[in-house]
């Protein structure tokens, strides 16, 4: 602000307060004065007094005219705390000041050097007496086209005092603030931004940013220069800010980011945004320092699912695991889908191992929740690997690699979870040659005659006499000994091998059996039949050319099927089932309790036998079930078998609850046919005299 002398001659011949003439004298010589000159009083923002030239500039009509006029409208807003600021100043320091201004003496803008001097009434007010240096003609029209082109202007320009206050804003920016924006820290959504603001305001005099602010159609993204400015007509630091409005563009950045980052089955981040987030996390860093814990999981059974009941199911119940995740992840980890039924959990700043497996069993609880679904209860659950970083691994691949290892191990071994270790990595990359070594050993295992049955008997609880016996599969392998079911089935369905040797089966225990009848045994014999093998449309012939050949009593022969193979209700569900009770072969439900456990399906098809899974008398708590399932069974008119009696209290209270046959290690284990033979002759309640071979 340039400071004048408070003793300024205006044109050469006024000491304005010193003077001792009246006001009146004062202002009659200034009459006559060349340059345009006015007296403003600041409180009432009146002109008290103007001479000829100060009527001209402020392009008045006359002197009544312009006292009578409220200076407000021929100033911006900003002008008139500046003139107050002025006033207080001029009369504290008796100092005349000199500023450029842009005023409105009639429809135009006139910007003007002007000069304020002090001045105090006959009455002793302080006003100010304001005398125009120089009017800028050139400045003017600049002016003109300054204020056109801010008018027309569809950037919203804002100018805030350094005590944020608007002072001033265009067209554009009252259209999309309203008048809500009154000050700068009215505008933004998020009040962290101010904070933001001014810490790039302090790196620099200017910053580009965009946020979200307040306008009259809502929140929406502006895109925003903001400078540090200087308030041009009271010269104290003032912040400009220009903005566009940039919510379509971001919008459609969005639904870009969204195809690129997100699954779009369930809205989780995907693989792509997972590898991103890691790679954030395991950055040098603060972040990097605090580690995380990483869940790899994978849903067990999920394809039974989608290849029974379709996609559509399959996809919902993704979507619902989705949802169940990331429910019991909490707010601080992050859910994302790798694909097909595969998910990953990020669990952030916690690598305890305790408190990472007490997570795990509380997703598993969360889980274990049935599923409704086209009214079926759908128990879905996932086998978890869980890692951390940087215990288990440098790299993402390193990480992912480890948690898929745990997670191998944990739905080998059906454990719900493991964390990993190195050991797992061997026994993985171990297990990988195995079956790649029994996948190869398969082909030519039938052929070369190295499988053989086995038979569980099964007990009669009223009688404690063998009433059955059960086909367990083995292989002999010629180097690794016997193997059991478990560790090639799962191989031979995938391979498509089980069809023939299911058949196989089917055809060993139909010819077992009717060799046992004509020793005396007339004991029915249960197989097991595989997902594939039930798929296959050729099981019902099968089976009648086994009985056929095999001169076997269909009722002699009982199938047992799970209840992931009635899953999906379809034609060929009730069509198998149907022509298969209709031979009079019996059909039992095979590990009941470990799957749906849906009651419907007992009721639907023609079943004889429940089979209550092994893990029911296993777990102490599952146990209770087995009462209710036993009285179930009853009601709906089914033989109901105890899998895995392993003691006689077992057995005992099995008997006591109604149970109608008993199979387990407590009565025999599966044994060869001689053995099984043998068992048959100590523990058989009647047999017949032998039926003479030749008949
Ligand atoms: P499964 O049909 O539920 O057979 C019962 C399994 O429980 C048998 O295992 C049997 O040895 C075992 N087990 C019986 N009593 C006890 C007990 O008291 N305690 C314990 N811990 N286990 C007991 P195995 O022979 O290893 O067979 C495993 C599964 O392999 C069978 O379960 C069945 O699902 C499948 N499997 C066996 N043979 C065949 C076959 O010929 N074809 C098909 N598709 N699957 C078969
Ligand atoms: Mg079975
Ligand atoms: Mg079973």
């Amino acid at each position: 602000m340039l400071k004048l002398d408070p003793f300024c001659k205006l044109n050469g011949r006024f000491h304005l307060l010193q003077s001792p003439w009246s006001s009146d004298a004062r202002l009659n010589a200034l009459f006559h004065v060349k340059v345009p000159l006015c007296l403003m009083d600041v409180d009432s923002l009146k002109i008290l007094w103007a001479n000829e030239p100060g009527l001209t500039f402020w392009q008045a009509d006359n002197a009544s005219e312009l006292y009578a006029r409220d200076m407000a409208q021929s100033l911006t807003t900003a002008a008139i705390p500046a003139l107050h600021n002025i006033r207080r100043n001029c009369h504290a320091t008796q100092s005349c000041v000199s500023e450029l201004w842009t005023v409105f003496p009639g429809e135009q803008a006139t910007t003007a050097q002007i000069g304020f001097s002090p001045y105090l009434t006959d009455d002793n007010k302080p006003v100010l007496l304001l005398q125009v240096i120089k009017q800028h003609q050139s400045r003017r029209a600049e002016s003109l086209h300054t204020t056109t082109a801010l008018t027309h202007t569809s950037t919203m320009i804002s100018l805030y005092g350094n005590d944020n206050q608007l002072l001033f804003s265009n067209s554009a920016s009252q259209d999309a603030l309203g008048n809500r924006e009154r000050t700068l820290l009215d505008r933004w959504v998020n009040p962290a931004d101010i904070h933001k603001i001014e810490q790039a305001l302090i790196a620099s005099e200017s910053c580009s940013i965009e946020l979200e602010v307040h306008t009259v159609a809502g929140i929406r993204w502006h895109s925003m220069s903001i400078r540090r400015s200087l308030n041009a007509v009271s010269g104290d630091t003032a912040t400009l800010v220009s903005a566009t409005d940039s919510t379509e563009q971001r919008n459609a950045q969005q639904v870009a980011y969204n195809l690129a980052y997100t699954d779009s089955l369930t809205n989780l981040p995907n693989r792509a945004a997972i590898n991103i987030y890691l790679d954030e996390l395991m950055a040098p860093g603060e972040k990097s320092q605090t580690g995380f814990g990483l869940f790899f999981l994978d849903l067990d059974r999920f394809k039974a699912v989608n290849d029974s009941l379709g996609h559509s199911v399959g996809d919902q119940l993704l979507i619902e695991v989705a949802l169940r995740l990331t429910t019991s992840a909490g707010p601080d980890s992050m859910v994302a889908r790798l694909g097909g039924d595969e998910f990953v959990m990020i669990i952030n700043r916690v690598t305890d191992i305790k408190i990472l497996c007490d997570l795990a069993t509380s997703v598993l609880q969360c889980m274990s929740e049935p599923v409704e679904l086209n009214e079926q209860k759908l128990r879905i659950l996932p086998s978890i690997g869980i890692c951390s970083y940087p215990a288990n691994g440098n790299t993402i691949s390193e990480l992912m690699q480890n948690a898929d290892a745990a997670m191998y191990l944990a739905k080998a071994n059906q454990s719900g979870y493991y964390f990993y270790d190195e050991t797992m990595t061997r026994s993985l990359s171990e297990g990988i040659k195995n079956r790649l070594g029994l996948e190869n050993d398969l082909v030519s295992a039938l052929s070369n005659n190295e499988f053989e049955l086995y038979y569980q008997p099964k007990i009669s609880c009223r009688t404690r006499a063998v009433t059955g016996a059960e086909a367990l599969l083995r292989w002999n392998h010629p180097t690794r000994g016997m193997i059991p079911p478990d560790h090639f089935i799962a191989i031979a369905e995938e391979t498509g091998q089980i069809i023939e040797l299911g058949n196989w089966v089917l055809h060993e225990a139909m010819k077992q059996q009717r060799d046992w009848h004509r020793a005396g045994f007339n004991l029915p014999v249960s197989i097991n039949i595989s997902a594939r093998q039930f798929k296959a449309t050729d099981l019902v012939s099968n089976v009648s050319e086994a009985l056929i050949r095999h001169c076997c009593d269909p009722v002699m022969v009982e199938l047992e099927i799970t209840e992931s193979m009635l899953l999906g209700d379809t034609d060929h569900v009730h069509e198998t089932l149907h022509q298969l009770s209709t031979m009079g072969i019996k059909l039992a439900l095979d590990d009941f309790g470990t799957g749906y456990s849906n009651l419907a399906y007992l009721q639907r098809y023609p079943l004889d036998t429940l089979k209550i899974d092994k893990a029911f008398l296993a777990d102490q708590k599952r146990s209770m079930l087995m009462g209710t399932i036993l009285n179930m069974g009853k009601v709906l008119g089914l033989q109901v078998v105890a899998e895995g009696v392993e003691t006689a209290a077992q057995a005992d209270w099995l008997i006591a609850r109604g149970c109608d046959y008993l199979q387990g290690f407590h009565f025999s284990k599966p044994l060869p046919v001689a053995q099984a033979t043998e068992f048959f002759e100590q523990n058989s309640a009647t047999r017949q005299p032998p039926i003479n071979k030749a008949a």
